[in-house]
């Protein structure tokens, strides 16, 4: 597409200053001139990928517990409950190919359009186990903190780090972290790919004014329905942008997209071609209008599933976000649990010994809990069924579900 820097300009003019869509190209740039293993260590991630096979088989949909972090300097704009769920929302639709513009995607590749078998849900419980919303609020006395390449103390962007005015990541292996922070007009979204960041820092930034799907008030248009953070979902997954990142030439490494020349802007008629075949301007790894995305590829679904096993495999394990028991001294979940099951125990120092029951009240398992450490079971291969759970001293009693 030969007029691309031309709608480029009439779109990002519009707020007065030069404004990436996706932070991703400038980052991945940067971090292949910082350190000299950056592409070799891509070439090895391709090369492990290439060797997975098809990870998607699996019924019913893959959950992931997200928590966001909203961090503002006092007095700035803090989206609202109401537009983090409009936003839930927004990627539900998109990676259960639910969304209500979907009779969009051209007649022609509509048979490539899949659900990619991702949900996600707000944190149920934060990583001490505690009961929480998912969303944490951070005022902070930085402004600009999603310009992680400059507000930054020695190597740490502030953004990431408690004591530099930012918001702690929780463990990338159990939930994605979604930064949402004023970007200063650099870029609209950002996301780590798998196994590019330390865990503190893995995970998306998204600018306030695109987050949410909002026609009324909040988010701005053309970006107000929400689909700068499914784009950055398919980044933290390994989704690399459609046209590839460098003209003909470039390749997403997905199998049934076609090569394309560049991004595409603002909203362009099909068949718009390049590189000798209609480009895929619908899909959500482009940079259309959020009004114009509709779309992800099966060959996406492919790569995106075999990244998650080759790379971010504890998701697997499908912790979820479902209700947690609680006692007021005792917190055990997921539940239903499948694969691992967590018992917390709140101001409770000494070694604890737990006996299992099933429903029919036969001994099924002891579980002898040091004074710190991890206090799980393993359970990936327990019966389906209610279970019973008695501490020794007689001090916990409980029950719970194992759904596998
Ligand atoms: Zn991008």
């Amino acid at each position: 597409m030969e007029n691309w820097w031309i709608l480029y300009f009439l779109c990002f003019s519009f707020y007065g200053m030069s404004q990436e869509r996706c932070y991703v190209p400038t980052h991945q740039e940067a971090l292949s001139l910082s350190d000299p293993n950056f592409l070799l260590d891509q070439a090895n991630r391709e090369a492990i990928l290439a060797r997975q096979s098809n990870a998607f088989a699996r019924n019913g949909a893959l959950t992931i517990p997200v928590v966001f972090h909203l961090v503002g300097i006092s007095g700035s704009y803090f989206p609202s409950d109401q537009l983090v769920l409009s936003q839930l929302d927004v990627l539900n639709e998109d990676y259960g190919f639910q969304n209500a513009n979907k009779d969009q995607t051209p007649l022609e590749v509509e048979n490539l359009a899949v659900d990619m078998g991702l949900r996600f849900c707000l944190a149920t419980s934060d990583p001490d186990g505690m009961p929480t919303s998912g969303i944490i609020r951070t005022v902070t006395d930085f402004d600009c903190l999603g310009n992680i390449s400059q507000v930054k103390v020695g190597d740490r962007p502030r953004l990431y780090y408690e004591d530099l005015g930012g918001s702690q990541a929780w463990d990338p292996d159990r939930y994605l972290n979604i930064w949402v922070t004023n970007t200063c007009g650099i870029y609209l979204g950002f996301s780590t790919f798998p196994g590019t960041a330390i865990p503190a820092e893995d995970g998306i930034i998204i600018d306030p004014k695109y987050f949410g799907r909002s026609t009324a008030s909040g988010p701005i248009p053309p970006y107000n329905l929400g689909r700068t953070l499914t784009h950055e979902v398919g980044h933290y997954f390994n989704l690399i942008h459609i046209w590839g990142n460098t003209g003909c030439d470039g390749d997403d490494l997905v199998e049934d997209t076609p090569n394309q020349e560049n991004f595409y802007l603002g909203c362009p008629l099909y068949p718009s071609s390049s590189c000798g075949s209609p480009d895929f301007f619908f899909n959500f790894m482009d940079y259309s209008d959020d009004n114009c995305m509709t779309m992800f590829t099966r060959g996406q679904r492919q790569r995106v599933w075999n990244s998650i096993a080759a790379f971010r495999p504890t998701l697997l394990r499908d912790l979820g976000c479902d209700e947690i028991i609680s006692n007021s001294a005792l917190l055990v979940y997921p539940n239903p649990a499948r694969d691992i099951l967590y018992f917390q125990f709140n101001g409770e120092p000494g070694p604890i010994e737990l006996n299992i029951f099933d429903s029919a009240g036969r001994y099924i398992f002891n579980a002898q809990f040091k004074n710190e450490g991890a206090r799980w079971v393993d359970v990936w291969d327990w019966a389906n069924g209610v279970y019973f759970f008695e501490s020794v001293d007689q001090k916990y009693q409980g029950k719970f579900i194992i759904f596998n």
